[in-house]
């Protein structure tokens, strides 16, 4: 009976070992979604095409049950007086959908060319909506995103703001994977045809892929290990028409979703040690550890098309 005993206990010993091998910290990829500039990124034709584009992010997180922070320009809001209740409406599906908002500051401005205290100001007109509506529906609101990715232009002026931001309960999310889908929409929105949105759509997702895996393997030579990414995509056709294969393509390289609240938890989101005006982090980490990082770009013909809008 003893030895029975011994050898399921050395049975259990064994599966432990198994599975802690196989435990997600060591094995699994993983990824949380971010998407910046709501209601939208870039020109919207009409209030019909606003609500389609969202929609399609919306039904597609919440159907796949993938966790993610949409970042607001509440700018947006008052480009015509018409249609505030409608875009704040677009708003609130976005919550309705389980998924959280997030300060990207009232206008849109760079942390580089904007004085502290400006900054400042405009991410509180940037919240007043926002903190309205998230607690009407009791969800929070605590992430902030740099417009352009532009961190303060010293340590000094961001330690600054960082302060600020940790009085009001705020934290700021970095990003370490892209899909450039804000240098695709030119291109992709001229389109004549279905057939030159396709191409435009496989070429997207083709430099997608590129990127993250780039991007992994940076990552690998930084920190030694994989890191949990967070990915950076605006609300806007591109994406939404593209966001099931996108998905699909992160799941085949065997990405798992999460929360933005548990990608920070890993390390890697500290500072690096040599600071950076940018919240690229891996690009930030590059120039800190000096290890060569040149990601993948988009196609000649997109970045083209992007550079003369
Ligand atoms: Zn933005």
């Amino acid at each position: 009976m003893k030895a029975v005993q011994f050898l399921t206990f050395l049975l259990l010993c064994l599966s432990f070992q198994a599975y802690s091998q196989l435990s997600p910290s060591s094995q699994t990829r993983l990824i949380a979604v971010t998407i910046d500039d709501a209601p939208h990124n870039g020109p919207i034709g009409s209030l019909v095409e606003l609500a389609l584009m969202t929609k399609k992010f919306t039904e597609t997180l919440k159907s796949q049950k993938i966790p993610a922070v949409v970042f607001v320009n509440e700018g947006q809001l008052y480009y015509s007086a018409d249609d505030i209740e409608e875009k704040i409406a677009i708003l609130r599906s976005w919550i309705g959908s389980g998924i959280e908002l997030g300060n990207h500051t009232f206008g849109h401005v760079g942390l580089k060319d904007t004085p502290l205290e400006a900054y400042q100001d405009d991410f509180i007109r940037g919240e007043v909506v926002s903190r309205r509506i998230a607690s009407e529906s009791k969800t929070p609101l605590r992430y902030f995103r740099h417009p352009f990715l532009q961190m303060g232009p010293t340590r000094d002026i961001e330690e600054l703001f960082e302060a600020f931001l940790a009085k009001r309960a705020y934290r700021s999310v970095p990003i370490t994977l892209t899909t450039e889908d804000w240098m695709f929409l030119p291109a992709y929105q001229k389109a004549k045809d279905a057939t030159e949105k396709k191409r435009i759509s496989d070429d997207y997702l083709s430099f997608a892929e590129a990127d993250v895996a780039y991007r992994e393997k940076a990552a690998n030579r930084m920190f030694g290990r994989p890191i949990p990414h967070i990915l950076l995509v605006h609300a806007n056709a591109v994406t939404a028409d593209n966001l099931t294969r996108l998905i699909e393509m992160y799941q085949s390289r065997g990405y798992k979703f999460i929360s933005v609240e548990e990608a920070l938890k890993d390390p890697a989101y500290a500072n690096p040690e040599k600071y950076s005006p940018t919240s690229d982090w891996l690009r930030g980490w590059s120039i800190s550890k000096a290890i060569q990082f040149d990601p993948p770009q988009p196609p000649e013909y997109i970045r083209a098309a992007a550079t003369s809008q």
